[in-house]
C-alpha cells in the first residue's frame, strides 16, 4: 500500500518499537507481584517434579542393588536413615510428597499467572477504549471501525493467549530444562554431555524456524486486513450490495481474500510440520543416545574418553529425566505461534495508543459558564431550568466567528501540515444570546462544517471561535459540548428504552453521580416534561410500554418524525444555551411537521440558535441569515434584505419558490472558477517548493 494511502493507525502501528517489552513496562509493572509469585511457585513446582526420578535412582542403588550410599542432593547425610527398610519408606514418602507439592504449587502458579495475564488484559482493553473515545473525528472519518473493533476483540484475545498460555509454558519449559540439566550434571557430567548435546541443536533449529516463519506471519497479517476489509465492506454496505445485485461480486472478493489467507496460513503450517517433529526427533535422539551410551557404560565401563563410574540408579534417573522434556519441547512451536500473534497485536494496541489526541482540554481550561449560574447558584441545579429562567448553566450563548478558515485534515493525525483544500475561508460573524441564525447555501458550501467547528469536533485551521468571549479551545470540551445542543437530521438512537434515550447525555446513569442529586422519580418527571415540550409525549404514551418501550438497535422501529422528536426531547433535557438544528430535508406529513416546528420553536425560544435551513420559510423567521457559497459567506442579512440584494439568496429563493427552474449558470460557473483558481494556486505553490529543493 502506498505511504500516502495509509491511515494514521497503520503509520503509528509501524512506528511501535519492541511492543511486548512496552506491554510489560507499561502494564506489567503494576501487576508484577502476581508475576513474581507465579514464577516462584513455578520454580518450586518444577523442582519438586525432579524429585521422583532422583529418589528412584538413589533407591535403586542403595536399597535394591546395594551398589551405592543413600545420599540425596542438598540433604545432609546425617538426616537420612541407614537401614534399608527405612530408606525405602522415606523414598516412597518423598515421591508421594513431591507430587503433592507439585500439585499445590502448580495451583498457586496458575492463579498468580492468570491474575497477571487477565489484569494486564483488562487494563489494556479499557485503556484502548478510553483512547478511542478521546480521539477526534479525523480518526473516525477514515472509517476504521472494523480495525478498531479488531483491536478490542482479536488483539486483546491474542495478547491474553500469549500472557496466559505462552508465557506460562515457556516459563515452565525454561525452569524445567535448567533443573534437569543441573541434576544431570550433578550426577554424571560426562553422560550429561551426551544427553544435553541435543540442546544447542534444538536452539539453532528453533532460531532457524523463527527466522523462516516470521516473514510468513507478516504476510499472513496483511491478508487478514484484506479479508476484514472485504467482509466489512460487504456487510456495512449490504443495502447497496443487494440493490446493485453485486452479491456474486462480493462473494468472490471474500473468497479471494479468504483463499489467500488460507494459502498464507498453510505456508506457516508447512514450516510447523517440519519444526514440530524435528524438535521431537532431536529430543528422541537425546533420549536414545542417553540410553545407548548409558547402557553400554553399565555393561562395559566408561566408553571412549569418559572416566567416571555410572550406576544403574543414575542411569535410571537420566532416562526418566530425559523422557520428561520430550513432550514440553514439542510445545515450542505453539509458543512461537502465540508469540508472533501477540507481537503483532501488541503493535496494533500501541499503534492506537500513540495516535495523538488533539482535541483535549488545555492546561488551565476553564468551565464555560464558570460552574455557577449567573445568579451565583451552583450550576447543576437539578435538571431542566424552569420555563422563563434564561439561565442554561450560566452560559449566555454569545457566539463569535473571527476570520475562521478550516480545511479537513486529510492525514493530519500523521502530519499536521498535510491538510486538504480549505472548505471554509475567512468566515466572520457574531450572534447575540438568543439570536436565531439561519445558514443557507448550496450543498457542500460548508454549512455543517461551520457548525461542527462550534462543537469542536474539529479545530479551526485559522482564526477563532468564541463563546461568551472565550475561545472554544480555552474552555473544557465537556462544558462546551454541554452548552451546545444538537438536533441532527438523522437521529441516532441507542438500543434501550425511550426514557433511556431521552436521558442520554444529561442523566445517562441515574444510579451514579450523573443524577445530579435527583432521585429516579424526579428524573422521570423531567423526562416526561421534556417529551411534552418536544411534542413526543402523546405518541410515547400510546406505545404499549410507554416510556419503557425498548427501541430496536438504532431505533429502527420509530418513524423519522418520532425519532426527531426524541432528539428534541433529549436536547430539552440538556438545556443548552446554544442550539444547532440541522433541518430535515426529507418530507414528513404536514401534521408531524407542525408538531416538530412547534417544539423546535419552543426549544429555540431563549437560546442562540443556528439552523441549517433547507426550507427558506425557516429563514424568514430567523434574525439573520448567512449565505454560504463554496466556503465563504457571500451574503448576510434578513430575508427581506437578502431578497432586495438580488444575489445568490434571491436566486435560491427563486428556485425554491418555483419562480426559476435552476440556479443561473453564472453561479455554477463562478463556483467552478474558484475551484480552478485554487487548484492552480496549489500547483504553483507545490512547484515552488519543488524548485527550491532542486536548487
Ligand atoms: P454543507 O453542509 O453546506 O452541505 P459540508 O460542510 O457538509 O457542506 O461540506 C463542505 C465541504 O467539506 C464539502 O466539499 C465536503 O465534501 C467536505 N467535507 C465534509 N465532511 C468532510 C470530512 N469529514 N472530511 C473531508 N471533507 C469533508
Amino acid at each position: 500500500m502506498a505511504a500516502d494511502e495509509r491511515n494514521a493507525f497503520e503509520v503509528y502501528r509501524d512506528r511501535v518499537d519492541r511492543p511486548l517489552g512496552r506491554l510489560f513496562r507499561e502494564y506489567g509493572a503494576s501487576e508484577a507481584h502476581w508475576l513474581v509469585v507465579g514464577m516462584a511457585a513455578n520454580v518450586v513446582a518444577r523442582v519438586a517434579g525432579l524429585i521422583p526420578p532422583v529418589v528412584l535412582g538413589v533407591a535403586i542403588d542403595a536399597v535394591f542393588t546395594g551398589t551405592g550410599p543413600y545420599t540425596l542432593p542438598v540433604v545432609p547425610d546425617a538426616w537420612l536413615p541407614t537401614e534399608a527398610g527405612a530408606q525405602f519408606r522415606l523414598s516412597v514418602l518423598l515421591i508421594f510428597g513431591s507430587f503433592i507439592v507439585t500439585g499445590v504449587f502448580t495451583y498457586v502458579y496458575g492463579i498468580a499467572a492468570n491474575n497477571f495475564a487477565h489484569r494486564v488484559m483488562h487494563a489494556v482493553r479499557t485503556d484502548s477504549f478510553d483512547q478511542i473515545q478521546r480521539l477526534d473525528m479525523t480518526f473516525f472519518d477514515d472509517k476504521q471501525t472494523g480495525e478498531v473493533m479488531s483491536v478490542l476483540n482479536n488483539d486483546a484475545s491474542n495478547l491474553e493467549v500469549f500472557l496466559d498460555n505462552a508465557l506460562q509454558n515457556s516459563a515452565r519449559l525454561g525452569v524445567m530444562l535448567a533443573g534437569i540439566a543441573t541434576v544431570l550434571v550433578y550426577y554424571n557430567y560426562e553422560l550429561a554431555i551426551v544427553t544435553l548435546a541435543a540442546i544447542p541443536l534444538m536452539f539453532l533449529f528453533t532460531l532457524w524456524f523463527m527466522r523462516a516463519v516470521e516473514p510468513r506471519y507478516v504476510a499472513q497479517r496483511s491478508v487478514v486486513g484484506d479479508l476484514n476489509t472485504a467482509l466489512e465492506n460487504a456487510l456495512s454496505g449490504v443495502e447497496l450490495v443487494k440493490t446493485s445485485n453485486t452479491e456474486a461480486h462480493e462473494s468472490e472478493r471474500v473468497e479471494d481474500a479468504s483463499f489467500s489467507y488460507f494459502k498464507r496460513t498453510m505456508s506457516i503450517l508447512r514450516l510447523n510440520y517440519v519444526y514440530r517433529p524435528g524438535m521431537e526427533l532431536l529430543a528422541g535422539l537425546a533420549f536414545a543416545a542417553t540410553f545407548a551410551v548409558g547402557g553400554f557404560w553399565l555393561a562395559n565401563g566408561p566408553p571412549g574418553p569418559f572416566t567416571t563410574e555410572l550406576t544403574v540408579g543414575t542411569f535410571v534417573t537420566f532416562v526418566l529425566l530425559t523422557q520428561q522434556f520430550v513432550a514440553p519441547l514439542a510445545e515450542v512451536s505453539n509458543i512461537i505461534d502465540q508469540y508472533e500473534n501477540a507481537k503483532a497485536s501488541c503493535e496494533r494496541v500501541f499503534g492506537l495508543r500513540d495516535i495523538p489526541v488533539r482535541i483535549e482540554d488545555d492546561d488551565g481550561a476553564i468551565e464555560l459558564g464558570g460552574g455557577t449560574r449567573s445568579d451565583g447558584e451552583p450550576r447543576n441545579d437539578g435538571g431542566v431550568t424552569p420555563a422563563g429562567d434564561p439561565d442554561h448553566g450560566g452560559v449566555a450563548g454569545a457566539v463569535e466567528y473571527d476570520d475562521v478558515s478550516f480545511a479537513y485534515p486529510e492525514n493530519a493525525l500523521v502530519d499536521p501540515e498535510d491538510a486538504d483544500e480549505e472548505v471554509l475561508r475567512g468566515v466572520s460573524f457574531s450572534a447575540e444570546p438568543g439570536d436565531t441564525v439561519a445558514l443557507v447555501g448550496p450543498t457542500g458550501a460548508g454549512k455543517s462544517t461551520l457548525l461542527k467547528l462550534l462543537l469542536r469536533l474539529y479545530d479551526v485551521t485559522d482564526g477563532a471561535i468564541r463563546v461568551d468571549g472565550h475561545d472554544v479551545r480555552d474552555v473544557t470540551v465537556e462544558s462546551l459540548r454541554s452548552s451546545v445542543g444538537y438536533v441532527a437530521q438523522d437521529t441516532t438512537l441507542f438500543d434501550g428504552t425511550i426514557a433511556e434515550n431521552i436521558r442520554y447525555g444529561r442523566f445517562t446513569r441515574i444510579d451514579e453521580a450523573g443524577g445530579d442529586g435527583l432521585d429516579e422519580d424526579a428524573i422521570r418527571e423531567r423526562v416526561v416534561e421534556a417529551a411534552k415540550a418536544a411534542e413526543a409525549h402523546e405518541f410515547i404514551d400510546s406505545l404499549p410500554n410507554g416510556y419503557e418501550t425498548r427501541i430496536g438497535e438504532r431505533g429502527v422501529k420509530l418513524s423519522g418524525g418520532q425519532r426527531q422528536r426524541l432528539a428534541i426531547a433529549r436536547v430539552v433535557l440538556q438545556d443548552p444555551a446554544i442550539l444547532i438544528l440541522d433541518e430535515a430535508t426529507s418530507a414528513v406529513d404536514t401534521e408531524t411537521e407542525m408538531l416538530i416546528q412547534r417544539s423546535l420553536d419552543r426549544l429555540a425560544a431563549d437560546r442562540t440558535t443556528f439552523v441549517i435551513a433547507h426550507r427558506l420559510s425557516t429563514v424568514t423567521d430567523a434574525d439573520t441569515a448567512l449565505v454560504l457559497e463554496d466556503g465563504e459567506v457571500v451574503e448576510r442579512g434578513t430575508h427581506d434584505e437578502l431578497l432586495a440584494a438580488d444575489g445568490l439568496y434571491a436566486k435560491l429563493w427563486g428556485v425554491q419558490a418555483g419562480e426559476i427552474d435552476e440556479l443561473p449558470e453564472e453561479f455554477v460557473e463562478r463556483a467552478r472558477e474558484r475551484h480552478v483558481d485554487r487548484a492552480v494556486e496549489r500547483a504553483t505553490a507545490e512547484s515552488e517548493v519543488d524548485s527550491e529543493t532542486i536548487d
